[in-house]
């Protein structure tokens, strides 16, 4: 049985063509699975009867097996997904007001809009300090299919249509370390999010970020940093050693941004590690000279997985984001959405039950 999802318009085409010789049949069968999310061939109601019979002999639309969701009072759910193989992934569906919530106007509410955090790797071989995946250890990679099929299988759970929603490369895994079927999930999703609406988050994987760069339309860029020089970022993100800050800046000095855009730099703020004024006034001389925001995601604990680590007090939170932007660079403070389903930022782990953590670990 072979996948469609995850095949280009022009291999489904190839694929389908000796059940649905007609041309307009493989476009008909995207639009099933794309835009009306349909999960299995009898749903394809304007194909005759005998060729979903032959479709559902030959192919299957891989969408991932739902193996919970678990929604909180905040709107989010956290959804876990087993692929074909048996490795677990999450994904996060989040509905936030459309103001994000800054350091000086924290709960403007608006209208509100969806965000779909999505996995690129099952497990993640970084191991930033302060993130519950990356003391998982590395997994594998994902396929382009295996990327789509979580937005897909949430569209379908919550049934949102096409350009209803964000996406965020944000979920499992270092999305630059599997660009080539980022790249592809993002081609096939082209028709349903514009890349305005898609954020790749990298810990800074420079060829990652030169690929993307090369590309015709590109998504928002938004780079994990966590120290403003490379002593603390590298005790924080070991990657720091094989992109230190110089070549990393490099790299996004080239980064073609286009008008009225910026690269969001991230900060994991952890108490008594990162938050001093002067790291604030150190990381704001850092990103100045990019069009540039920087948001602030005060450290998501977890006493089992990140033991030692703790989050500053709200006071040092705000007095750290006033130091940034009286430096002149626009701030945003992160209150993470999911915190009671384990969602937020840096707590997926891909399983219910959390299994042994690798070990102690303090910057
Ligand atoms: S923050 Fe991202 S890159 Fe770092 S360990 Fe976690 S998933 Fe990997």
């Amino acid at each position: 049985m072979r996948d469609l999802l995850g095949l280009s318009p022009l291999d489904v085409a190839r694929a389908v063509r000796d059940v649905a010789p007609e041309p307009f049949r493989a476009a008909q069968v995207l639009k099933w699975i794309y835009e009306r999310r349909a999960a299995d061939f009898a749903e394809m109601t304007n194909l005759p009867k005998a060729m979903r019979e032959a479709l559902a002999k030959d192919f299957v639309i891989g969408l991932p097996n739902v193996v919970s969701r678990t929604p909180t009072s905040d709107g989010t759910e956290k959804f876990l997904f087993e692929l074909s193989d048996g490795a677990r992934v999450e994904a996060v569906y989040i509905v936030e007001s459309k103001k994000a919530p800054s350091w000086t106007d924290p709960e403007t509410p608006g209208a509100s809009r969806v965000t779909i955090c999505l996995s690129s790797q099952a497990g993640c071989a970084v191991d930033c300090v302060f993130c519950v995946t990356g003391r998982m250890g590395a997994g594998r990679n994902l396929t382009a299919g295996e990327i789509v099929g979580q937005y897909l299988a949430i569209a379908r759970a919550k049934s949102f249509g096409p350009h209803e929603a964000n996406v965020v490369f944000m979920g499992m895994g270092e999305p630059l370390l599997n660009v080539a079927n980022v790249v592809r999930a993002l081609d096939l999703l082209d028709e349903e999010v514009s890349p305005k609406r898609v954020t790749v988050s990298t810990a800074g994987v420079v060829p990652g970020i030169e690929a993307l760069a090369g590309r015709p339309r590109r998504p928002n860029l938004a780079v994990s940093l966590s120290g403003a020089d490379d002593a603390t970022r590298t005790k924080l993100m070991p990657i720091n050693r094989t992109y230190p800050l110089a070549e990393l800046f490099a790299a996004l000095k080239r980064w073609p941004l286009e008008r009225g855009r910026r690269i969001t730099f991230e900060y994991v703020l952890i108490a008594g590690v990162n938050d001093t004024l002067a790291a604030a006034a150190k990381l704001a001389a850092l990103v100045r000279p990019l069009p540039s925001k920087v948001n602030l995601i005060p450290l998501n604990e977890s006493k089992e997985w990140l033991p030692g680590l703790k989050r500053p007090s709200d006071a040092v939170v705000n007095a750290f984001a006033k130091a940034v932007a009286d430096d002149g660079v626009p701030v945003t403070v992160r209150r993470s959405k999911g915190l009671q389903a384990d969602a937020a930022c840096g707590q997926l782990k891909g399983r219910e039950e959390p299994a042994r953590p690798k070990g102690p670990r303090a910057p």
